[in-house]
């Protein structure tokens, strides 16, 4: 992950989450106070204030929130990046909504409450297809 400029940058709060993605693994971060998943990480709950959440591994099932189709490269990107490209509010299972690419189907055959999967791509950024 560190060659790719495109990825977020790696801090304390966020290194559980891209270590368990360099093993495929995905995981959130838990409150171990009042056991709300939350993302994106941070070193405190969203929902009450606790401090040191805990990391836990999550089923990577999701449903499309809400999406949008990027149909021209509106930025220098790499040659192999795909367009068009569906950038979309992911809703996990688990509650939190992560901002995310679907991959894996034509960007014409996204819709609303599509179920998805995670899956990591080459620069072990989660990313989700269709279930
Ligand atoms: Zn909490």
């Amino acid at each position: 992950m560190t060659d790719n400029v495109f990825a977020p940058p790696e801090t304390e709060a966020t290194a559980p989450f891209w270590e368990a993605a360099r093993t495929g693994r995905f995981v959130l971060p838990r409150c171990r106070s009042c056991s709300e998943f939350f993302h994106y990480p941070r070193l405190f709950c969203p929902f009450c204030g606790a401090s040191d959440p805990d990391w836990q591994e999550v089923s990577g099932k999701a449903q499309v929130y809400s999406y949008t189709i990027v149909p021209l490269r509106m930025r220098p990107v790499p040659d192999e990046w795909p367009v068009p490209y569906v950038v979309a509010l992911v809703e996990l299972d688990e509650g939190p909504v992560l901002m995310s690419n679907v991959v894996g189907c034509a960007p014409e055959d996204v819709h609303i409450g599509m179920p998805l999967q995670v899956t990591f791509g080459d620069a072990d950024v989660p990313v989700f297809r269709p279930a």
